[in-house]
């Protein structure tokens, strides 16, 4: 499950597989489906994650 955390006072969404964090929900949800099915992230969708500094 996707789960909903904040970060920068800002509400994210967060694959528990990998632990990307994504602002749009939908990327998050295709990221978790990909991290459970490969066991790997897809960079393609990672590239719409939160950059973390
Ligand atoms: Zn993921």
């Amino acid at each position: 499950m996707v789960e909903e955390t904040n970060f920068n006072k800002r509400i994210v969404f967060k694959c528990m597989k990998c632990g990307w964090m994504y602002e749009d929900k939908k990327w998050a949800e295709r990221c978790e489906i990909y991290c459970s099915r490969h066991n790997a992230c897809n960079l393609r969708i990672a590239k719409h994650a939160i950059k973390i500094k």
